[in-house]
């Protein structure tokens, strides 16, 4: 793992996200000395949500970018808002309790209502869908997906199961045993929609420092974040750096990065397809995932791609061939496309914590930190940004729901703990294959 920054910076750059929205004008570097409320580090969905939230209570909030606003995992993901957590209500009933577990359910679903909210509110244009589609291609993963999807409905989902000859009706793919849909979850397009954040929180009041990596951060009273070439000094802090933080800031928050792994993830954007077809393939446009442990997912894009994800890298290095590899997955999950051109390719990586549930805390009395997303950050990210500025302002009981929740390292640093992760991803591959 030479670079993290570089093989991350590469792995954007034929992002179908990218080629198909116009930028604004690019914000300025920070280039002088800013005192205001609060300083966020990373405009992401986190960072922006946390700095529109802020900003719409009356705090002046400045946002430092390394690279540019959502270059990071926001603008590039499938794009699939989905209900609860990659870690299922397990650590939350486990160590905080039923009805903690249930509150932080409730705000699960409530982070979804937020983006439409959020769409609404400020005219967001990001090719919103409603409507989601689990799947299993075995007979012991339909097992897994019943039991889940009975959870599901338990918590107030309705959920329309199919299974053999009825799956058409949900999905056409000779791959899957079963499938599940449901209508709370969904998909949009993230750059899309993270820019409208921007936006919003730029109209707001909110001022954006692109190219400006935070190397520094000097924390006490008052909190000092230093750039190359200028500072911010606030009363509060928000690190919303993802996985990035610890390269380009090492020294910022060494004590949170070995809480989360980078886990590289792929996906292919075909040329656009008959719109008949992706009807037939996927009716009512749902977001598709699998449950394999390595998972697959994929939708069709507002202009009729496939959008294809999966393939995980858990050494940080992307996988050689990766076109042809997606492309022979995809076409076994749809043989109609085993042959469609690919136009983009990319990836970028998943801040996945040890038990896969958000890690959301502070340092100190004043530093706030939210990462761990583990592959549901497209929703739960919103919600995040909301928690801060409700702990900010002095209402801080729904944040330390999330804050209670005890999270353990990753052995080693980034070059030792890859190597181990790798070992034991293997073995679930293994499992998956079963
Ligand atoms: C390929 C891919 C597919 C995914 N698919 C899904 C999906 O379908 N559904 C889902 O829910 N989740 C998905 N995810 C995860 C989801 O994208 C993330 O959980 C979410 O975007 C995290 O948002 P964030 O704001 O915390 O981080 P990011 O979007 O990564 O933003 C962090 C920002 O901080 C900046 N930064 C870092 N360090 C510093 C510093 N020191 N100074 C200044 N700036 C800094 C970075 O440049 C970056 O822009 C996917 C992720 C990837 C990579």
């Amino acid at each position: 793992m030479a670079s993290l920054v570089r093989s991350d910076t590469q792995l954007n750059q034929k992002s179908y996200y990218e080629a198909s929205v116009e930028r604004p004008p690019a914000c300025p570097a920070l280039v002088e000395s800013l005192n205001v409320d609060v300083v966020v580090v990373g405009a992401g969905f986190s960072g922006l949500s946390a700095a529109l939230e802020l900003a719409q209570r009356g705090l002046s909030v400045v946002v430092l970018e390394a690279d540019h606003i959502g270059s990071g995992a926001s603008g590039r993901n499938g794009g699939q808002a989905i209900v609860g957590f990659a870690s299922g209500q397990e650590p939350f009933e486990d160590q905080l309790g039923s009805v903690a577990a249930q509150r932080a359910w409730d705000m699960s679903l409530e982070a979804i209502d937020l983006i439409d909210a959020r769409i609404e509110q400020h005219a967001i244009d990001c090719d919103r869908v409603n409507g989601y589609v689990y799947v299993a291609d075995s007979a012991r993963k339909q097992r897994a997906l019943h039991e889940e999807m009975e959870g599901l409905q338990r918590r107030g989902i309705n959920v329309d199961w199919a299974e053999g000859a009825d799956l058409p009706r949900l999905i056409n793919s000779p791959r899957y045993v079963a499938a599940a849909r449901e209508q709370r979850s969904g998909h949009l397009h993230p750059l899309k929609y993270a820019l409208g954040l921007a936006r919003a929180a730029q109209a707001a009041g909110v001022r954006i420092f692109e190219h400006s990596p935070v190397t520094g951060l000097q924390r006490g009273a008052t909190v000092v974040a230093r750039t190359a070439q200028g500072q911010v000094t606030a009363r509060f802090g928000v690190l919303a750096g993802n996985c990035m933080l610890a390269e380009y800031g090492p020294a910022v928050a060494p004590e949170i990065a070995p809480r989360i792994m980078p886990v590289g993830t792929y996906i292919v954007g075909t040329a656009p397809l008959d719109p008949n077809l992706c009807a037939r393939l996927i009716p009512r446009n749902a977001a598709v995932c699998d449950n394999n442990f390595v998972l697959d997912y994929f939708r069709f894009s507002a202009d009729h791609r496939m959008l294809f994800g999966g393939r995980v890298s858990y050494t940080t290095r992307t996988p050689a061939n990766l076109p042809a590899l997606m492309a022979r997955r995809m076409g076994e999950v749809f043989p109609a496309l085993a042959q469609v051109p690919i136009d983009f390719v990319w990836g970028g990586f998943v801040d996945i914590s040890m038990n896969r549930a958000p890690d959301f805390g502070r340092l100190g009395d004043n530093v706030y930190y939210l990462q761990g997303f583990s592959g549901h950050g497209v929703a739960l990210t919103g919600l995040a940004g909301q928690l801060v500025a409700e702990a900010v302002a002095g209402q801080a009981g729904r944040f330390d729901v999330f804050a209670r929740l005890q999270h353990h390292r990753f052995p080693g640093g980034p070059l030792l703990r890859t190597p181990s992760l790798a070992l034991g991803m293997l073995w679930h591959r293994l499992r998956d294959a079963l």
